[in-house]
C-alpha cells in the first residue's frame, strides 16, 4: 500500500523492499494500472471532469471541484443507475453494472496523478463524495472496500468525516453500513411526503420516509455523527412550495440533521424546471426560521455538464424495458 498510495509506484518490480519471489508472484497474478481518461473538460469555475474508459465502449465520469479551503472529488460507484429518479441524468441512462473497488479507487488515482501533473501538488484532493454516477449502497461491498482504502492511513489517509456516501435511501444497507465504516452520510430526500417521494425517488415505495429517517438516526447515533446531510433538489412547482419547506422542517426538527438545497441542473430530455433563486432563498429561510441548518449548494461545472445529476458517461443499458417494468412492479 505504501508503494501504491504514498510513493505512486505502479510496477511490482520497483518495490525493492519486497523479496524477489513475492514481487514475481505479484507480477504473475495481479496487474497494476491507473485507468485511462478519454476526455478531460474544464469549467470556467475550475471544475474538472474526466470521462474514464471502462472497456466495452462504456465510460464513467469523475469530477474535481476546487474551493478555497478544500478540493472535492466526486466519484462514481456504478455504470448507470437502476433507481431511476426522473430528474437525474444518470437515471435516464439506465444501468449496466457495478464498479469494482479497484475501479472506484482508480478514479481517485487518476485524478490525483492528473492534478499532480498539472499543478505540481499532491494534496489537492481533501474530500471524497460518492455523488457521481450510481447508487453506492446498491454496490455495497465494493463501496465499503473502496471507502476503507480511502480512509486507511496506509491508503489515501483521508479523514473519515471527509468521505461522504450519498444514497437514495436503501434502508437495510444504511443500517449495515454502520457495522463497516464510519463516514459521513448524505440522503437524497427531495420530498417531505411519501406520495411525492414515491414519484421523485422510486425506491421510496419500498423504503418510505419514516423507515429511512429511523435508519439515519440509528447511523448518526452509532457513528457519533453530529449531522446527517439531507439533499433536496428544488424542482419548480413540484417540491419547492412553502408547505414543502414547513413539512421538511417538521420531519427534521430536533434531529442531527442539516439540509443541502441543490438548484436543479437541467439536461437534455428532462421535463423539470429549476426553482428561481428568490424562491430557493425563501425555502431556505423557512427552514432556518424553524431551527434547521440549511445551505444552498452552489452549482459548479454546469457549463461542462459536471454538476449534480448531470453525469451520464456512456452506458450500455442492460435494464431493458421488461427489466425496468419488473423493477417498477416490485417497487409498486
Ligand atoms: N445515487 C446517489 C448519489 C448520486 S447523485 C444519490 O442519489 O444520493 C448526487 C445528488 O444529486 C443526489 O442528491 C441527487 O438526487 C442529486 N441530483 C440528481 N439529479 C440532479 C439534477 N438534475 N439536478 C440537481 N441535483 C440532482
Ligand atoms: Fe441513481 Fe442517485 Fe440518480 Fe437517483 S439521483 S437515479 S439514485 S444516481
Amino acid at each position: 500500500m505504501d508503494w501504491l498510495y504514498h510513493r505512486s509506484i505502479f510496477d511490482f518490480d520497483s518495490m525493492t523492499d519486497l523479496n524477489k519471489d513475492l514481487r514475481q508472484y505479484l507480477d504473475q497474478n495481479y496487474s497494476l494500472h491507473i485507468p485511462m481518461s478519454t476526455k478531460k473538460e474544464r469549467s470556467f469555475d475550475g471544475t474538472i471532469k474526466w470521462m474514464i474508459d471502462q472497456g466495452e465502449s462504456q465510460a464513467i465520469e469523475a469530477v474535481y471541484i476546487p474551493e478555497k479551503n478544500r478540493g472535492t472529488l466526486c466519484v462514481s460507484s456504478q455504470i448507470g443507475c437502476l433507481i431511476d429518479c426522473p430528474f437525474c441524468a444518470t437515471g435516464h441512462q439506465g444501468f449496466n453494472r457495478n464498479l469494482s473497488s479497484a475501479e472506484i479507487i482508480g478514479q481517485v488515482l487518476l485524478a490525483k496523478q492528473d492534478l499532480q501533473n498539472e499543478f505540481k501538488r499532491d494534496d489537492l484532493i481533501t474530500n471524497i463524495v460518492f455523488m457521481g454516477m450510481g447508487e453506492p449502497l446498491a454496490n455495497f461491498s465494493e463501496t465499503v472496500r473502496a471507502t476503507k482504502i480511502l480512509t486507511d492511513p496506509n491508503g489515501f489517509n483521508i479523514s473519515r468525516r471527509r468521505v461522504t456516501i450519498s444514497t437514495s435511501g436503501l434502508v437495510p444497507q444504511i443500517i449495515k453500513l454502520a457495522d463497516h465504516v464510519n463516514v459521513s452520510l448524505a440522503i437524497s430526500l427531495h420530498a417531505p411526503f411519501d406520495e411525492l417521494r414515491n414519484e421523485l425517488v422510486p425506491i421510496n415505495r419500498i423504503h418510505p420516509i419514516e423507515s429511512l429517517l429511523s435508519a439515519c438516526w440509528f447511523y448518526a447515533k452509532k457513528q457519533n455523527l453530529k449531522t446527517v446531510t439531507f439533499e433536496y433538489t428544488l424542482l419548480k412547482n413540484v417540491n419547492d412550495l412553502r408547505e414543502h419547506a414547513k413539512q421538511l422542517a417538521k420531519l427534521l426538527k430536533n434531529r442531527p440533521a442539516k439540509v443541502n438545497l441543490i438548484p436543479f441542473n437541467k439536461f437534455p430530455g428532462v421535463v423539470y424546471e429549476p426553482t428561481p433563486p428568490d424562491q430557493i432563498n425563501e425555502f431556505r429561510n423557512i427552514l432556518l426560521e424553524s431551527g434547521i441548518m440549511a445551505i444552498t449548494r452552489t452549482t459548479r461545472g454546469d457549463d461542462i455538464q459536471a454538476a449534480c445529476g448531470q453525469l451520464a458517461g456512456t452506458v450500455n443499458n442492460l435494464a431493458k424495458k421488461s427489466l425496468r417494468q419488473k423493477l417498477k412492479k416490485t417497487l409498486n
